[in-house]
């Protein structure tokens, strides 16, 4: 794969760019409530626009099923020239015609084009390549910094890379070093707190891990599925008994899970009535389901930690979401942050517990990836990886 150090090398003055950054920023009422995304691609824009490239900027924003305003890239445009002072505009013509071909040619050296929302076009997701060669036509080079989008095959990540010489943006290079050392050689002993909703998203990537793991903590949906398989009440609490066997063969021949003791259990998971603590063991009213762990667990998985080298966490420990279950992912969160120990964090809604409590900068990384990094994980090829190497590989540039 050629990374954006190697482009640097040739790119002259006002030659063009296309970016494909991942600028899916939460919006409410149009205004974005998170700039994390929008941040991250930075270091790759600045040294572009300091080497006087013209960028051809483009992302996805939401799931718009066909052109809706509602889903308009251009307050992004705006938060990146108000609060990051980058000299960009917006163009509406979407897909790009004539309008962005003039808007490039009369761009300034060392400016951004931010094009509409990709998805407005349904090719993007069929990765359709008349529909890529029209997005970087006018374009010398293709850069994808969109580390969060390379598990999609889409066209402006997979199809586009093959048209142009591609390279891979600062956010990729650092992804893939840390998930690769956490993936190949994390240093021991090295853990891995596995929690959230969905149980099997977390058994590839424990399957992946699994020979290397000294201890797995498991909260959330995974330890309510494992602990309604040994016959513990677990009123009716969040289980995927069709994954029980899966799951316990997973985890056969490894260390020892460590499972929650206590939990914090409520009626509804946003508006309780009724939040009580209970034991694990202890009967489990049936209207009542297990949505935070208990203080006792948390005790618990804090002592087993303390020695661990590297920790990977993905799945909030509880429905962080709702005030009343928020306290064992605070916990968690608050704990590791300051652990001596090399503190890796993947999954999309591990990421934005961290960033919630705005804790984000004192872990080694919170991936950008979501869904991204647990494939990367899990060991399978990324189409948008995939399509970088490839690039070079057809240029002969390379070998990888
Ligand atoms: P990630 O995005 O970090 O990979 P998941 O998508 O698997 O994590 O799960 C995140 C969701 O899991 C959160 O929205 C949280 O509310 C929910 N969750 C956590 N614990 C429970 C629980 N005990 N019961 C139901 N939902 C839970
Ligand atoms: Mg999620």
């Amino acid at each position: 794969m050629r990374h954006i150090e190697d482009l640097i090398t040739q790119l002259s003055p006002g030659d063009r760019v296309f970016l494909r950054a991942d600028l899916n920023v939460p919006l409410t009422n149009g205004k974005i409530t998170d700039a994390n995304r929008i941040e991250a691609v930075l270091p790759t824009l600045r040294t572009l626009l300091d080497q006087g490239a013209v960028i051809l900027m483009a992302t996805h924003l939401g799931r718009p099923k066909e052109h809706d305003l509602r889903w308009s890239t251009a307050p992004i445009a705006r938060v990146l020239h108000s609060d990051f002072d980058i000299p960009i505009e917006h163009v509406e013509e979407f897909p790009p015609g004539e309008a962005v071909k003039n808007a490039l040619d009369s761009a300034s050296h060392g400016s951004v084009l931010l094009l509409e929302n990709l998805r407005f076009d349904p090719r993007e997701k069929t990765n359709d390549r008349d529909f890529a060669q029209g997005l970087v036509r006018h374009c010398k080079y293709y850069v994808n910094d969109a580390f969060g989008c390379c598990h999609r095959s889409h066209a402006s990540v997979s199809a586009a890379a093959s048209i142009l010489p591609a390279f891979s943006g600062f956010l990729i290079q650092k992804e893939l070093k840390i998930l690769t050392e956490i993936r190949d050689s994390p240093k021991r002993p090295f853990w891995v707190i596995a929690g959230g909703a969905k149980v099997k998203d977390k058994m590839g990537v424990l399957a992946q891990l699994g020979p290397q793991l000294d201890g797995v903590v498991c909260t959330g949906g995974l330890a309510n599925t494992l602990l309604a398989g040994e016959g513990i009440d677990v009123g009716a609490s969040r289980t995927e008994p069709d994954a029980l066997n899966a799951v316990k063969e997973l985890l056969s021949g490894g260390p020892e899970p460590v499972l929650p003791v206590d939990f914090v259990a409520g009626d509804d998971l946003e508006h309780p009535s009724e939040v009580v603590s209970i034991q694990a063991g202890d009967p489990v009213p049936e209207h009542l389901s297990f949505f935070d762990i208990g203080e006792k667990s948390l005790d618990h998985i804090k002592s087993r930690l303390q020695s661990a080298q590297t920790i990977f966490w993905n799945g909030p420990a509880g429905v962080f979401e709702t005030p009343e279950y928020s306290n064992g992912t605070r916990e968690i969160a608050c704990f590791l942050a300051q652990h001596a120990g090399r503190v890796v964090i993947g999954g999309g809604d591990s990421a934005a517990a961290v960033r919630q409590l705005q804790i984000s900068d004192r872990f080694h990384h919170v991936s950008t990836g979501g869904g991204a990094s647990l494939e990367f994980l899990e060991g399978r090829t990324l189409p948008g990886l995939e399509a970088l190497s490839k690039s070079c590989r057809q240029d002969n540039e390379c070998t990888g």
